[in-house]
């Protein structure tokens, strides 16, 4: 590219190095493509000591990666021929020189910054042509400067993005936030009105909180931390994270009934026979009427090993277990949201950004700084390669009583706190309590243990 050879020109002139200059070049350069014709033919020409100085624009020019680099250098330097990088200003003639090119090469963050300023420059490049950079997300405009095209904020539209992450923050479903947006005059990119799907696939955009992100994928940084562009940042990205957990909560609250005990049983999967552990199945016996009534039953029975094989009519096993919470039927509906431990997001976070701030400094910086940056750096990496988050069981209480859950949605509520239900081998005329353990999945934490410990 043009631009590339006059810059390494100029830097030439300024090193005041004699001779002819060639210039050579890898067309559709990629970090994964390990067909490098110029590069090959570089190393064959220094080998051969056609060559006195490498100058280079950046580092990941050469090479796939830094120490790719580091070694075309090593080998350079042996034969007296030395590199020189544009950008960072680094050589290999000094023995100072030499180390803080050495230092970079372990520091793999300085390859990351070397990898954004490639984005950077290719993308000033396919604005110089002319090339879309691509439609603006809802609440970003693309602002055209003297020296180039960026992507800003478009706080007449931004607004509404943050009014509606308030709105269901606060409990409200994304359609009650579409209705006032929508209300209040705000419209989609393409001029039409905000629904749930639009208007949730814009709350779920890493993008409103200026995290980079690829075909759905977080763009993270070589210590596993999202990259943040702190100044298209709609909302911050603890309160995003509310945001998603607040879409999560909603999601599981009206995930679908699997199926009704006239298809498929209500405790399918939860029910086992004490005899030998099976999950039961579904079987049938015709009732006094004449008409067939489902039946839970042991797989196995005697003959196939199972010592003593159980079998319990499906509405009696059903009522027994629902009628088991009654205690809570009243009480509000209670949630089990699962997150990463907010004060470890935040913490890796806030690495992220430092690690952002420190490698954009490195890429500019004067040799005299870079020892103190990769220093910096590395620490900030081994902070947030050290950095555990865990996650967090919380209960959150919904709107409603169980006790209307149980009804509209027995099976997601049984299977939620229930583990297991053990139905042991008996009589018709024996009491069914007797023959029933209801195993509760570990309740110690969740805000019924003292009802469930008391029953127990
Ligand atoms: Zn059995």
């Amino acid at each position: 590219m043009a631009s590339q050879r006059s810059e390494i020109a100029s830097h030439v002139e300024r090193l005041g190095l004699k001779g002819d200059l060639e210039s050579l070049e890898d067309d559709g350069w990629s970090g994964a493509s390990k067909r490098r014709p110029a590069f090959n033919r570089l190393k064959k020409m220094v080998d051969a000591g056609e060559v006195s100085a490498v100058v280079v624009r950046s580092q990941d020019r050469l090479g796939r990666n830094l120490r790719d680099f580091l070694n075309f250098a090593e080998d350079a330097r042996d034969q007296g021929v030395f590199v020189y990088s544009v950008f960072p200003q680094l050589e290999s003639e000094t023995a100072a020189g030499w180390q803080t090119m050495k230092m970079q090469g372990l520091i793999s963050d300085a390859e990351l910054s070397q990898i954004s300023a490639r984005q950077v420059f290719s993308q000033k490049e396919r604005r110089k042509q002319g090339r879309s950079i691509g439609p603006p997300l809802y609440g970003f405009a693309v602002e055209h400067r003297s020296d180039g095209a960026f992507r800003v904020i478009k706080e007449s539209e931004a607004k509404f993005v943050r009014e509606a992450a308030q709105i269901v923050v606060d409990g409200g479903s994304i359609l009650a936030a579409a209705k006032t947006i929508n209300g209040k005059g705000s419209r989609t990119r393409r001029g039409g009105l905000w629904i749930s799907s639009n208007l949730g696939d814009l709350l779920r955009n890493p993008g409103i909180a200026g995290m980079r992100h690829h075909r759905g994928e977080l763009t993270m940084d070589s210590a596993g931390a999202p990259i943040i562009d702190k100044h298209l940042q709609i909302l911050t990205v603890a309160q995003w994270r509310k945001v998603q957990a607040a879409l999560e909560k909603r999601k599981a609250a009206r995930t679908k009934v699997e199926g009704t005990v006239t298809e498929q049983l209500l405790l399918r999967g939860i029910a086992k026979c004490a005899g030998c552990g099976s999950n039961m199945n579904r079987d049938s016996y015709p009732n006094r009427f004449g008409t067939r009534v489902p039946i839970y039953r042991c797989p196995k029975g005697l003959e196939v090993g199972c010592p003593a094989p159980s079998g319990m009519a499906a509405h009696l096993l059903d009522d027994f277990v629902i009628a088991y919470f009654e205690p809570v039927f009243d009480q509000p509906v209670i949630a089990r949201v699962e997150h990463d431990n907010a004060e470890t997001v935040a913490e890796r976070e806030r690495l992220a950004m430092q690690i952002d701030t420190i490698s954009e400094k490195l890429r500019t910086a004067d040799r005299d700084q870079i020892v103190t940056l990769s220093e910096q750096l590395m620490k900030a990496r081994d902070a947030a390669d050290s950095l555990n988050v865990e996650t967090v069981t919380e209960y959150v209480e919904m709107t409603g009583t169980n006790g209307e859950f149980i009804e509209e949605h027995p099976r997601q509520f049984l299977s939620t706190w229930v583990d297991q239900v053990l139905v042991t081998k008996g009589s018709r005329h024996e009491p069914i309590a007797d023959r029933i353990e209801i195993i509760l999945k570990p309740i110690e934490e969740h805000p019924w243990a003292d009802v469930f410990r008391v029953k127990a």
